[in-house]
């Protein structure tokens, strides 16, 4: 399996070179050059498999020869060893038609730790293959951080720095990222938003000579191999409501559109899905998009999702390369125009996203309204970000089964939940002296000269 960039403009790469390296040289995002197909056969063979077994089936064709059955196999059991929960991702009834996805049983409570304690796995056996170490720098809106430095924590091959937007994640999110005492592990407060962060980030892969001085590489969720991991449980939950047999839809709360992109990659792969639903919140850009067919940036508004608090969604370009038919070079285009502040999706392009794609977005009034009558009604705790789902979802419930994926544990975003509905969430218990820990975090001004001399200083130790 090979991967190709979205601007059309980079080296092919494989699997591995892929997940190594992140963000494509011209600036594009990989994506594999064919989808493999599953047949209903190989669909109805997972259902009722552990949640390990569906995802060796689901991710090998796309992993290739990188890694051997066993290698492969190996990581995704050391990686979802750690869950608290014997399904990893369990299923709840919210009502006669709508299914909640649990994603929150991971280290750090939050869906990114599928993708996250995979990838640490996977970097740990290339690198040691060959004999390398690398720089990992992540950009984070809250819990990408959290999820990659508990991944990569005390691995001799990474040195891992996050950048997170300063007084932008909640208190939890910030203290799983500065309370590990790990030498590794380098957390960084930025001076501004989350599209700061991003974009700091890209200028660093885009300056040649510093990413390949330090060998820099990405683990955000522009990287291939964490879409890949995430497809995997749209193929559990599927399966376990009656796919292939029936079609079942997917409401995903969204920001940088890497969650909802793995569903459309399931989709593409065969299994049946019928609508997948965008939810946003008041930073609405994809709902936006989807309606008007402008792709226009805004400010970024803080909400209580600082998860979903983003304007430019970095995956939403792998959509667009498909529904540009591949055409790298008008991919490239829209993305300049993108510099400029928006650009507009032509009629046959918009057309191949809503023929997939519905959206709804959720203030922060209906989400906290959403965690107090869901809480009444079923006794379910929502995370706010769930809750924007599920208050979507809710809007577009038809004849198949509605999944809501939750993508992280109330007790994330206490004061989010304790201000909707009264109570407060309790952390688990291996969490529980969270807040006793020492924190050492670094703040940082937005300036990419004095970013690289820290990166290049720390590691020099
Ligand atoms: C990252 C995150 C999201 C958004 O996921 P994307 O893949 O960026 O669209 C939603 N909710 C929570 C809790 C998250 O951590």
């Amino acid at each position: 399996m090979k991967y190709i960039s979205t601007r059309g403009n980079a080296p092919v790469l494989s699997f591995e070179e892929a997940m190594l390296s992140g963000l494509a040289r011209d600036g594009g995002l990989y994506v594999p050059q064919n989808i493999p197909q599953m047949s209903a056969n190989d669909i109805a063979a997972l259902a009722g498999q552990p949640y390990e077994e569906i995802a060796f089936r689901v991710m090998k064709p796309f992993v290739g020869d990188c890694f051997s059955d066993s290698e492969l196999m190996d990581a995704i059991t050391t990686a979802y060893a750690s869950f608290g929960h014997a399904a990893r991702a369990p299923l709840v009834q919210l009502g006669p038609n709508h299914h909640l996805l649990e994603l929150f049983h991971g280290p750090t409570l939050a869906f990114k730790d599928f993708a996250m304690q995979l990838i640490g796995q996977l970097f740990q056996k290339a690198l040691a293959r060959r004999g390398e170490q690398v720089t990992i720098v992540g950009a984070t809106s809250g819990d990408t951080g959290s999820a990659a430095i508990e991944a990569f924590r005390g691995l001799d091959a990474a040195n891992v720095f996050i950048l997170f937007p300063n007084g932008r994640v909640s208190e939890v999110q910030r203290r799983q990222m500065t309370t590990p005492v790990e030498a590794n592990v380098h957390a960084i407060a930025m001076e501004g938003t989350f599209d700061t962060c991003q974009a700091m980030l890209k200028d660093m892969f885009n300056d040649f000579e510093f990413r390949d001085g330090v060998k820099l590489a990405g683990v955000n969720s522009i990287n291939w191999a964490r879409v890949l991991a995430q497809v995997v449980y749209y193929f559990s939950a599927a399966t376990s409501l009656g796919a292939p047999h029936r079609k079942i839809s997917f409401t995903v709360p969204t920001g940088n559109f890497g969650d909802i992109f793995a569903g459309y990659i399931a989709k593409r792969m065969g299994l049946p899905i019928d609508r997948l639903v965008i939810a946003t919140n008041r930073n609405d850009i994809l709902h936006r998009a989807i309606n008007t067919g402008r792709y226009d940036t805004d400010q970024v508004f803080p909400t209580i999702t600082p998860s979903m608090d983003i304007e430019v969604s970095s995956n939403f370009e792998r959509a667009l390369f498909d529904a540009y038919d591949r055409d790298g070079a008008a991919v490239a285009q829209l993305m300049g125009e993108m510099k400029q502040g928006g650009f507009g999706i032509s009629q046959g392009a918009l057309q191949a996203l809503r023929a997939h794609f519905d959206s709804g977005r959720s203030s922060d009034e209906q989400t906290s309204a959403t965690i107090q009558s869901f809480f009444a009604a079923t006794g379910e705790v929502l995370c706010p970000h769930s809750a924007v789902g599920v208050k979507v979802a809710e809007e577009h419930l038809g004849s198949s089964p509605m999944v809501t994926l939750a993508t992280a544990h109330p007790a994330k975003f206490p004061d989010a939940v304790e201000a909707a509905m009264g109570l407060r969430p309790a952390l688990p218990r291996w969490l529980a002296d969270l807040f006793d820990r020492d924190e050492r975090v670094t703040e940082m001004p937005n300036d990419l000269q004095l970013m690289k001399s820290l990166v290049r200083e720390r590691i020099a130790l």
